[in-house]
């Protein structure tokens, strides 16, 4: 029978594919990633930025797994009840859209198809893509407790949205109102303001006169000249408007215009919005078609007329028109007001115009009947939705962190504006709200049989909530609200939330708002829906450009994780930059992070087979002072390392408290611990087996929140060597705590010298180009740090490759050439190979015969006057700085001469 030592069992390299699957199922089955609720203990969670069941993971979702799952198992290793909730959205409009440009591909339309199969095919969609998104988390290591996994269509979150609707609209803080929205004629539903692209658009300004009545109904010979971008909504102008202090139109206000074309009478009227310096000072009032003509339409009761469909055609109100599309529209119009004289000139222009951000058509403003939230009005004394999402932030309820992003989410706050919930889609939340014949309306949670008041019959609006309806109510409604779960009750208010930057209003801000007010019976502090929110930046491409399908630079973070590991993915995302700001993808930074993982490899099945079958006892404190310098030294940094990182992962600094973990494990332990004990090792001092051992032992705890993987592989192979009582996987262990009790100022000075010492010595090998076989003999003369010196004399022989000599300060040194260098106290001197005499004799009087014959031949040239006259100034200047340089190499070489 042959014995395996543990450091066999390791295979000679790593690899991530042959290990991350099998370690993620080991810790999944062990039910590692569901909490144990605790009374006793706070518990620690984090709710998953929901993705769109649309399609796959990017590298923003990369990214947030990489910060998410660092916490996440930083507390689980501290023994706290850990929940990750994961979800995944409906993503109203973005699936809406897959799925209807799969129907294009058929020739269909979804109105072909029909409300109820168009849902119906969308869940198919859902349940294939669900079980994919699930599965790329775990490729990336998430410790989510998939348990859990909630779907913003789950038949709770739709009781928890109802519930939502119905309870603000029996608060007053749910309307339906006639009020100007932006309207996508693609997509035929309305947006919210943020989902509004403003692009720059090339057009032209049309200059139209309207000609002035007169008593009697007649037109005088006078016009008015408005100003237009849209010449085919003239069609639905009631007003022309100019400001009050404008002086060119001041005879004019209280007449009548005479509409071009339509042959409307329109009045003139004054509205201080109106900017003079606009085209001529006067500008047409189409309410139906502009939300700025909208308000001044409701200031001066102009009517509206809405003459363009929400297809985007012109309907019966735009007389001859009638059925063409706006834009054909639009090329008539502007031919009839030429024909009749009525177009005064156009100029190129060049504007900014609404786009609908998911499909990219030109947005028409159009007044609509939809639903709204009202954030401003107070639906209790002192309360509003808005007003409590700014107090809990100023009152330091909820903490945002990189912190320079409190004010932009106030002043956006301050200036929020009623939200438009209702979008004319068939996949969401339908509007829990049905009408009778009779026109009586009910809201409520169920589903209602026949109208309460009538008992006729009630159908369902027709409208879903927008996407963001349902997610904002994430925190509480994924806990089980408005059910009282022992969940909602245990894990509410969750600790963090983290999310990119740019859905800071989307998300953040309404699941603030909802959280506090369906929460509210929990008092200020307990209705909050997290602590912490940290806003994380975007990753770029490698020229700074955002990542966008149609640009083709987009990187998949599932390819970049199996060509490099998820380990190094995670390390170099999390390392690329400081929470808040944007990175650069780079490939480079990712084979980095896979060296790592690979050099940790190689150190730890060292370590496993110095060990062997032994089962090792820990360092104890109190035998310190049999210990080596380097062993306490390496102890004392380790201590400091878990102190800090204790600090930085406090602070949310996760990428420092990753580069300061590499720097100790790959430059410290890996580069000169390891290295500095093997000839103790090879004379048989088994001490530094007990310093190997807790150093790996407390690094890969360290690590392992940010490299999940090769740790947990590392750590199975060692755990069997340890003599500790310990769980059997490292995702549950303690992380490391810091008891002060290894801290050695000393021994960190001493090393700290000995480290430079060596460094110096490898310097002046490679600059006197010592052959890398050679064994020189090194001198040090030192005083203080002459014990330190002395006490690692083998080390550094091993390590730097020399015979040293420790000596005091006084001592003189032997007869040779030297390579001298100093660090404090110490003067370090590298002996240089001894030098043959004769041959460099030999060849140094070969060099001076050249370099005299040289000098002589110039010399001679330059003596001659027909040359000097014939010869350019330049050349002669040229040879005359030669012939000083040669002198002087000439002289040089007769000196070194001298003294062989
Ligand atoms: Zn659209
Ligand atoms: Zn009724």
């Amino acid at each position: 029978m042959t014995t395996q030592t543990p450091g066999s069992v390791l295979p000679p390299a790593y690899e991530p594919a042959s290990v991350e699957s099998r370690v993620y199922e080991m810790w999944e089955s062990a039910g590692h990633f569901q909490p144990r609720i605790d009374l006793d203990r706070e518990p620690y969670t984090i709710v998953m930025p929901p993705p769109n069941v649309t399609g796959e993971l990017h590298l923003g979702h990369g990214l947030e797994d990489a910060i998410t799952d660092v916490l996440v198992r930083w507390h689980r290793m501290q023994g706290d009840p850990t929940l990750w909730l994961p979800g995944e959205d409906h993503a109203g409009i973005a699936t809406q859209n897959v799925i209807e440009k799969e129907l294009a591909k058929e020739g269909r339309t979804r109105h072909e198809l029909g409300r109820e199969a168009f849902v119906e095919r969308t869940w198919m969609w859902v349940r294939k893509y669900r079980s994919r998104i699930a599965d790329q988390h775990r490729k990336l290591g998430a410790s989510a407790d998939w348990t859990r996994d909630v779907f913003t269509l789950d038949p709770g979150i739709v009781k928890a949205v109802r519930t939502t609707f119905v309870n603000l609209y029996n608060h007053g803080l749910i309307y339906k109102g006639l009020r100007m929205i932006n309207w996508c004629p693609r997509c035929e539903t309305a947006l919210s303001d943020l989902e509004v692209d403003y692009l720059d658009v090339q057009s032209k300004l049309y200059y139209v006169r309207y000609p002035v009545m007169g008593e009697g109904g007649m037109p005088l010979p006078a016009y008015v000249t408005v100003a237009t971008t849209r010449p085919e909504t003239i069609v639905a102008d009631t007003g022309v408007a100019v400001n009050p202090g404008d002086e060119r139109y001041e005879e004019r206000i209280g007449r009548q215009l005479l509409l071009p074309i339509i042959g409307r009478d329109i009045p003139i009227v004054t509205d201080e919005h109106v900017k003079p310096e606009f085209g001529t000072g006067a500008v047409k009032v189409t309410p139906g078609h502009d939300p700025n003509d909208w308000e001044i339409g409701q200031r001066h009761d102009l009517p509206v007329i809405i003459a363009i469909d929400p297809k985007g055609n012109m309907n019966d109100e735009a007389g001859p028109y009638s059925g063409m599309s706006a834009e054909d529209a639009r090329v008539a119009i502007l031919r009839d007001l030429e024909d009749e004289g009525f177009l005064d000139h156009a100029e190129d222009y060049t504007h900014s115009v609404g786009h609908c951000s998911r499909c990219k058509t030109v947005l028409q403003p159009l007044p609509s009947e939809q639903w709204w939230m009202a954030v401003n009005k107070e639906y209790e004394p002192g309360h509003s939705l808005a007003g409590d999402a700014i107090a809990a932030v100023t009152e330091g309820r909820i903490a945002i962190v990189p912190q320079r992003f409190e004010k932009v989410y106030l002043n956006w706050m301050e200036n929020i504006r009623d939200w438009c919930i209702s979008r004319q889609l068939w996949w969401g939340h339908q509007i829990p709200v049905w009408y009778c014949e009779n026109r009586h309306m009910v809201c409520q949670v169920e589903d209602p049989d026949v109208c309460p008041e009538c008992g006729g019959a009630l159908t369902q609006d027709e409208d879903v909530l927008d996407t963001w309806f349902s997610s904002g109510l994430a925190p509480h409604a994924d806990l089980g609200w408005p059910d009282d779960t022992e969940d909602l009750r245990y894990f509410y208010p969750t600790s963090d939330m983290q999310m990119g930057y740019d859905i800071m209003f989307f998300w953040c801000a309404r699941m603030i708002m909802f959280g506090l007010y369906n929460m509210r019976e929990r008092g200020p502090e307990g209705a909050v829906p997290f602590r912490n929110v940290l806003f994380h930046g975007l990753i770029r491409d490698a020229n700074g450009e955002k990542m966008t399908k149609s640009r083709g630079n987009v990187v998949d973070p599932l390819i970049v994780a199996s060509t490099y590991g998820a380990d190094a993915f995670r390390f170099a995302v999390l390392t690329g930059a400081t929470l808040g700001a944007d990175q650069k993808y780079s490939d480079e930074r990712m084979a980095a992070a896979r060296n790592f993982a690979n050099k940790l490899w190689n150190s730890a099945r060292f370590v496993l087979m110095k060990v062997g079958p032994r089962e090792i006892k820990r360092p104890h404190y109190l035998d310190r002072d049999l210990l080596a310098v380097e062993d306490r030294w390496i102890m004392s940094r380790l201590e400091q390392l878990t102190n800090d990182a204790d600090s930085l992962l406090k602070a949310y600094q996760l990428g420092e408290c990753a580069r300061q973990i590499e720097d100790f494990l790959r430059g410290e332990f890996c580069d000169w611990y390891i290295e500095m004990v093997k000839p103790r090792l090879l004379a048989g001092d088994e001490r530094p087996l007990q310093v190997l051992v807790h150093v790996l032992d407390h690094g890969l705890r360290l690590l392992h929140p940010f490299m999940p993987f090769v740790t947990e592989e590392l750590w199975q192979a060692l755990r069997p060597q340890i003599d500790d009582d310990m769980p059997s996987q490292l995702i549950v262990a303690w992380f490391p705590k810091s008891g002060a009790n290894w801290k050695d100022a000393a021994a960190e000075q001493a090393m700290e010298h000995v480290i430079e010492v060596n460094r110096t010595i490898r310097n002046i090998r490679a600059e006197k180009k010592l052959e890398a076989s050679a064994r020189p003999r090194v001198v040090a003369r030192a005083d203080g740090y002459a014990g330190a010196l002395r006490e690692t004399l083998g080390a550094t022989n091993f390590t730097s490759r020399v015979e040293l000599e420790v000596v005091d300060g006084a001592a003189a040194l032997p007869a040779g050439e030297w390579g001298f260098g100093r660090v404090a106290d110490t003067e370090v001197a590298v002996a240089l190979p001894e030098v043959d005499t004769a041959a460099e004799r030999a060849r140094l009087e070969k060099e001076l015969a050249e370099a005299s014959a040289h000098m002589e031949r110039l010399d001679k040239q330059l003596g001659n006057e027909t040359f000097r006259a014939k010869a350019p100034t330049h050349v002669i200047q040229g040879m005359e700085g030669t012939l000083a340089e040669t002198r002087d190499r000439v002289a040089g070489l007769r000196e070194r001469l001298g003294t062989l």
